[in-house]
């Protein structure tokens, strides 16, 4: 007789670490099976020599906010290096760094733009999107002398919301702030992937079975519970947890024995998942300016779209470069990490990763203006977009649309079918918290609880 789990858990991500160690411990047995042939998912980090960084995500936002990511690198002796305050950034425009007095307009009317736009009253028409709000004559921003400089400036929003100012809901702009986890950042030593891998380890010293380089390709809901396939075998669960990333499971949908509900398969196809890519440029020693001072570099456009060449695309963007050798962070390594939004990154994909370094490096040294800076001895550009098992970086804030799409779509994302036997987890079934390791965690906080409550109900029926 093959072994009857109590939970089949689909990927290693952290809603699948959390969901099987919360399970494990709660004595119940549990197999996760993980495509990839490591464990993490979305958390994953470069290592050279002792230098740690991470590719996806990398800060536990809200620190002080009540973040469980804190709680789950505590329990795991993992240290966490908070910061407190935002530390400063240089914003470079097309004749170099920018005065102080002009960065300091820049930064508080865009605040002021955001606040405006915040919980708007009456609400706009689902088609209106935050670059509607945020370039018309009445913003904030609109006061600032030098137009392509304030929309330069406002487009470095475009790297956390995963998506282009024009495909951004105006009517659910500010939606998530009032109740997802921000505030205060902290990263985890070691990285997000050590922190995470820890998670595995204390579920499987209670039983939990973890598999990886095993894609599952069928679940089949039986009338005594679910059967799994993978390539290398079948498997039989009680119930199945999927944390499937949602641009995955769109083009997986048919792993699904009978379908799953038409309303969700509808949302699932409709939700959107952003572009968020990594850039890393490691050298022997900091070359950049001020390398002790800043956190980051902003790079505004030098000229208008439209050129072909991968320099062209990242002179006419904004581009975040984090200065790892800087102040504040944990284990400063001499790297500049530069944050791609959508444009840059389908442009820096197109190419090969060693163009893209060569590129990247010429970029920096010209606005940075060290025309002698010496080569990198190592570079990294991440492929959250084209990855099959990621398919872009994140769930976006809400996108425009003729009023179909809202924020109850990740809501929906998380009801479980097939009688409660399939449940789903992952950054995009938390309507507070998508997009965030956060988000995951608490996914798999409340699928663990519920699955407890469905075994607890049929094992007192079986009595
Ligand atoms: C560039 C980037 C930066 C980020 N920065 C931050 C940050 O600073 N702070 C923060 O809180 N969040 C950040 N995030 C978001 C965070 O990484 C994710 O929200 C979180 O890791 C998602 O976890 P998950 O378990 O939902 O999904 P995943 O980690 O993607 O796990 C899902 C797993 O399912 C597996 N899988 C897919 N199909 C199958 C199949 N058929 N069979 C078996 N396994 C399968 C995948 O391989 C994957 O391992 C960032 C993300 C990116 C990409």
């Amino acid at each position: 007789m093959p072994q009857v789990f109590d939970t089949i858990i689909i990927g290693a991500g952290w809603a699948g670490a959390v969901a099987a160690r919360d399970l494990a411990h709660a004595g119940r047995s549990v197999l996760v099976l993980e495509a990839r042939d490591r464990i993490g998912g979305r958390a994953r980090t470069w290592a050279n020599g002792d230098a740690r960084i991470d590719l996806g995500c990398s800060w536990i936002h809200g620190y002080n906010e009540g973040n469980p990511a804190r709680w789950i690198a505590k329990d795991m002796g993992v240290q966490t290096t908070h910061l407190p305050k935002p530390t400063p950034s240089a914003i470079y425009g097309p004749s170099g760094p920018l005065e102080t007095p002009v960065a300091a307009q820049l930064g508080s009317a865009l605040g002021a733009a955001q606040a405006a736009f915040r919980t708007p009253h009456p609400a706009p028409g689902p088609r209106e999107s935050l670059a509607d709000a945020l370039f018309s004559s009445a913003s904030p921003l609109g006061k600032v002398e030098d137009k392509s400089l304030a929309e330069g400036f406002a487009r470095t929003l475009e790297v956390p919301l995963g998506l282009k100012l024009e495909r951004a809901s105006l009517r659910w702009a500010g939606w998530e702030g009032a109740t997802n986890f921000a505030g205060s950042d902290a990263a985890p030593e070691g990285g997000y992937e050590a922190l995470v891998g820890k998670v595995f380890q204390d579920a499987e010293k209670h039983g939990a079975v973890v598999k990886t380089g095993e894609p599952v390709t069928g679940v089949r809901d039986m009338e005594s519970g679910v059967a799994v396939q993978t390539d290398k075998g079948s498997y039989q669960a009680r119930t199945v947890l999927c944390t499937i990333p949602v641009a995955v499971l769109r083009q997986q949908l048919g792993i699904f024995h009978p379908p799953l509900p038409e309303r969700y398969q509808d949302i699932v196809r409709g939700v959107n998942v952003g572009v968020l890519e990594k850039m890393l440029l490691n050298y022997d020693k900091p070359w950049w300016p001020r390398a002790n001072e800043v956190a980051s570099y902003i790079f505004l456009p030098t000229k208008a779209p439209g050129g072909q060449s991968l320099m062209d695309v990242l002179e006419s963007s904004t581009i975040i470069t984090a200065n790892l050798a800087g102040p504040a962070l944990p284990g400063a390594t001499p790297t500049l990490l530069s944050y791609l939004s959508d444009t840059p990154a389908r442009a820096a994909l197109s190419v090969s990763p060693a163009e893209v370094a060569q590129t990247f490096h010429a970029f920096l040294k010209k606005r940075l203006d060290v025309p002698d800076a010496p080569e990198p001895r190592a570079s990294e550009i991440t492929n959250w977009l084209t990855d099959p098992l990621s398919l872009g970086a994140t769930t976006t804030p809400t996108p425009v649309s003729d009023g179909e799409r809202s924020p109850m779509d990740f809501k929906e994302l998380s009801r479980p079918t097939w009688d409660g036997k399939l449940g789903f987890a992952g950054e995009h079934t938390e309507m507070e918290n998508r997009g965030s390791v956060a988000g995951a965690v608490v996914s798999g906080m409340r699928e663990a609880d519920r699955v407890k409550r469905y075994l607890s109900k049929h094992d007192a029926k079986k009595q």
